[in-house]
């Protein structure tokens, strides 16, 4: 038997962040209210409620496609996707059928360190359904609750094309839209709260075939990990049933985190079954060519360019170059603590080190903590010429971030500059050489680590302004060993 490939592709839907919902004034943020609070008319889908295009929604998702190299047609249009489910409440959700925002696009990632391309077949914009609440999981519970907070939320939808080769390739691709819908400033990449959802076509072929097997719809996995496992696992499942030479059925499956396994849910519907026609509520839209330029000009540079120009640019490592592009704004931070004069691998690692810590543990965005780049700079600079030590640097920082002070200004004014004057180091070595005979006899004799102790003691001494390196480099002189 030929060995099977797996052919995978991904449907994301992401919640925009606009300040409304896509077709009436409710709040698009949801999260924490009672229960049927933001609700109006139209997103409760009452007779005579008529709905109004969210313009932000529009140009969020034009700009989302642009970043992934779509085309943007001229005409676009809404219809009505026609299904029943309770979370639903007109019986059907306006989306885009054969007219969408955008068309052909691709998006590039990692897997093992290698650049992959993905085809997008298209984005387009639709509304969120509500929200069912389950005792436990949806195919063991006795009941549902119904909210409809979220029903009408802005959803966007990335359709994949089918490129994916194993489900190893899956994850890497969503961390990889997920960070660009992150820089667009278009969702905030939240998949346990399910404001980012992915669901998967799976499906099976000898290798070498172009014609398809039967896909499976797999929904529910709302991680990197579940997604992977999912994948992995309805793989397994579907390679089995064709060595047992029984047919694949499709069909739509939800991913039990319970029972680590894909679960019938229900026969996949083809297209034809939503009945999907115009919607006759929404003009057309015209996307005129000017507001087109215009969202182009405005994007931020994508994610894996960043990371390619930090690396060409500045001496830091890869790792480093990961952590910070995490987030646009961690980059422009980076760049700004260099213009202001720290070197590039030290600024980055007090900003991805001790500055981030901080910043976490205070739950703050580093462009909006009290230190500025340029203080960051200072403060580095001052460790990088040995004029303040590291650890004396460390405290600072943590006391400047409380504090709102300035942490070079915190060593002038407490007189924490690390001490380098000869006449001082000389004196301070004196001490230690006469406190600890011992370990200078040690030294000398050829024991390396009785260094330690001595530079110990000078710190102690000094109140730990004596520049250790200095410190060491002098003791080695004192007591240099014969035929040294
Ligand atoms: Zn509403």
């Amino acid at each position: 038997m030929a060995e099977l490939e797996p052919v995978i592709g991904l449907e994301v839907h992401a919640q925009l962040l606009t300040k409304s919902k896509m077709f009436c004034g409710c709040r698009a943020e949801y999260l924490g209210l009672p229960p049927n609070s933001n609700t109006c008319p139209t997103c409760l889908g009452l007779p005579g409620a008529l709905p109004v295009i969210n313009r932000a929604a529009v140009e969020m998702t034009i700009r989302t496609a642009l970043a992934l190299a779509c085309r943007i047609p001229e005409f676009s249009k809404f219809d009505r996707k026609n299904y029943f489910y309770p979370d639903l409440p007109k019986g059907y959700q306006i989306s885009q059928f054969d007219l969408p925002l955008s068309l052909a696009g691709q998006l590039e990632f990692e897997v093992d360190g290698q650049r992959r391309a993905c085809g997008i077949t298209r984005v387009h914009l639709e509304e969120d359904a509500g929200t069912l609440h389950h005792a436990g999981e949806i195919h063991t519970s006795n009941f549902s609750l119904v909210d409809l907070n979220r029903a009408g939320v802005p959803l966007m939808e990335v359709v994949g094309e089918p490129d994916l080769r194993s489900p190893r390739e899956a994850p890497q691709y969503l961390r990889a839209l997920r960070q660009l819908l992150i820089y667009l400033g278009v969702n905030d990449g939240n998949m346990e709260q399910g404001s980012l959802r992915c669901d998967a076509n799976v499906s099976l072929r000898p290798r070498g075939q172009r014609e398809m097997g039967v896909k499976v719809e797999v929904k529910n996995m709302n991680s990197f990990r579940s997604l992977e496992a999912a994948l992995t696992y309805e793989v397994g499942r579907q390679t089995d049933l064709i060595q047992r030479g029984m047919t694949i059925v499709q069909e739509t499956r939800g991913w039990s985190e319970l029972e680590q396994a894909t679960v019938s849910q229900r026969g996949k519907e083809e297209a034809q079954d939503y009945r999907y026609f115009p919607e006759p509520d929404l003009p057309p839209l015209k996307v005129g060519r000017e507001l087109v330029e215009q969202l182009k000009a405005g994007l931020p540079e994508p994610p894996m360019r960043l990371r390619d120009r930090l690396l060409d640019q500045y001496e830091i490592s890869a790792e480093q170059v990961l952590v910070l592009t995490e987030r646009p704004q961690d980059a422009a931070y980076f760049e700004a603590v260099v213009a202001a004069g720290a070197p590039p691998r030290a600024a980055a690692n007090w900003q991805a080190g001790p500055l981030q810590a901080l910043c976490k543990a205070a739950r703050v965005e580093v462009e909006r903590c009290s230190i500025s780049a340029g203080e960051l700079a200072d403060l580095v600079r001052m460790v990088e010429a040995g004029e303040v030590s590291g650890s004396t640097a460390r405290e600072l920082l943590a006391e400047a971030f409380e504090s709102g002070a300035s942490p070079a200004a915190l060593v002038t004014e407490r007189g924490l500059a690390q001490v380098s004057d000869a006449a001082q180091m000389d004196a301070w070595v004196d001490d230690a050489l006469r406190q600890l005979p011992k370990a200078a006899a040690d030294f000398q004799a050829g024991a390396e680590r009785a260094l330690g102790p001595l530079v110990g003691a000078i710190r102690k001494a000094s109140g730990n302004r004596a520049n250790p390196d200095l410190a060491a480099r002098l003791l080695r002189e004192r007591l240099a060993r014969p035929g040294e």
